[in-house]
């Protein structure tokens, strides 16, 4: 049998639900590309005796447990009493411990307050782990023949603590093969599509499928200890994803689309108010290719900063396929950048029309001569359909400079207008 890990996720602001657990689902993503399955997960209150019960009862059961948090100095961290409990030892000062955290304090400029030198405790039989990142040391022990390993609770300190210290626990342990996983990110295609093209790699055991839904698009993640197998499913995926996907990994729409403009986009932004250049701008290196934009929010300034026509609006209405258009030729023009952009749209909850209801947004996008619009119908609530608009306002640019024609685009509402 391989190896197995145990997490422990110590803090009552946890269990309140005052902060989201993330360092859990982290441990486990790594633990897995270390080759050890998590058996179990919990998420345990500040009080020794619950964390001594916590450990007590997983210890048996697991080859390694890590517990993250009540590292800190303050009295209601209280891993380290509890370790020492559970193992029957007391504690002692650790005069190597002590100097790394006087270290820590004095190349920041400061010296150490008192309270943090029961940070350089630890029970009897335990190592403590330096922390390059932060005054809290690890600490690792043994009960049973289970490896006990406390990390610092802030993620910044706990994940190159654990890199630190990985190979020290992997090599003491009958380890499977490393799982990986590759990551695919699309957006413009339904769940139920995306999900319905790829039904059959998803029966497969190995590698493993699963579709992730998010704010930033739906994701695909493979997973496998076999980076051919991974590779290989990933591709055929991109495939049948066609042409939605915009990228692997880290990328993002906004880094896919600076790979790809050779130039500069000009954004002139409605209902978006700014969204579309934020997603831009997040992305390094955008200076290069982001000219800059309008917030056009009322009809005068579309006249006046775009050029927009009175009689266009009038005939038309702002939220128009053909304001959109006015709009994004107008910020090329004015900007001189290669690639206009525009959105207008209703983001609600008020202001829809039954010809126009809440979620009705026009993407107007100009490039080479050519100027396309498409209508949407966005569902979600106000701030929902402003960030789909404005992922798929760059979802469209990024068709528009691959020349893809699709009109079968998410929430679409209707063909492309040329
Ligand atoms: P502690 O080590 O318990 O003093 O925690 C220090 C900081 O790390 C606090 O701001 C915690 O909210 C945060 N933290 C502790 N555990 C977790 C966790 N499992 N996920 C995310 N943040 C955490
Ligand atoms: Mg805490």
């Amino acid at each position: 049998m391989s190896a197995n890990v145990s997490i422990l996720t110590i803090g009552d602001e946890l269990i309140l639900g005052d902060r989201i657990d993330t360092n859990g689902p982290w441990l486990s993503r790594a633990m897995l590309s270390c080759g050890i399955k998590t058996v179990e997960r919990r998420c345990v209150s500040d009080g020794i005796e619950n964390i001594v019960e916590a450990l007590q009862a997983v210890v048996g059961k697991s080859d390694v447990c890590i517990l993250t948090g009540g590292l800190g100095p303050t009295e209601d961290d209280r891993t380290r009493k509890a370790l020492a409990k559970a193992l029957g030892e007391p504690l002692v000062e650790d005069e190597k411990a002590l100097a790394s955290i006087e270290n820590w304090f004095s190349n920041a400029g400061l010296n150490m307050p008192s309270p943090n030198s029961v940070q350089a405790l630890r029970p009897v039989s335990a190592t403590w782990i330096e922390n390059k990142h932060g005054t809290a040391p690890g600490l690792i022990a043994s009960i049973e023949n289970c490896i006990v390993l406390c990390l610092p609770g802030p993620p910044s300190e706990l994940m190159p603590m654990f890199e630190s210290v990985k190979s020290q626990v992997t090599e003491q342990l009958d380890c499977a093969a490393p799982m990986h996983t590759v990551e695919l990110h699309a957006w413009g295609i339904a769940e139920s599509i995306a999900g319905e093209k790829i039904k059959d790699l998803m029966q497969v055991d190995d590698p493993s499928v699963s579709i992730l839904m998010g704010s930033a698009g739906i994701t695909a993640r493979v997973t496998s200890s076999d980076e051919q197998k991974r590779n290989a499913v990933a591709k055929e995926i991109e495939c049948r994803w066609s042409p939605w996907v915009f990228g692997f990994e880290n990328e993002t729409l906004s880094s896919s689309l600076g790979k790809l403009v050779d130039g500069s986009i000009a954004i002139a932004e409605s209902c978006t108010a700014g969204l579309v250049g934020d997603l831009i701008a997040s992305t390094p290196g955008s200076s290069a290719w982001l000219s800059g934009g309008w917030i056009t929010y009322s009809d005068a300034l579309k006249c006046s900063q775009l050029g927009v026509g009175k009689a266009l609006l009038e005939e038309f209405g702002a939220v128009s396929s053909e304001v959109a258009k006015a709009m994004c030729e107008g910020a090329a023009k004015i900007s001189g950048a290669t690639i206009g952009l525009s959105t207008t749209g209703i983001a609600g909850p008020s202001g829809g029309t039954e010809l126009k209801p809440v979620g009705t947004v026009f993407i107007g996008c100009t490039f080479n001569g050519e100027t396309q619009v498409r209508a949407f119908r966005f569902t979600g609530n106000r701030n929902e359909i402003r960030m789909r608009a404005a992922n798929t306002a760059l979802q469209m640019v990024r068709l528009l400079l691959v020349g893809e024609e699709s009109d079968r685009m998410c929430w679409q509402h209707g063909g492309t207008e040329r």
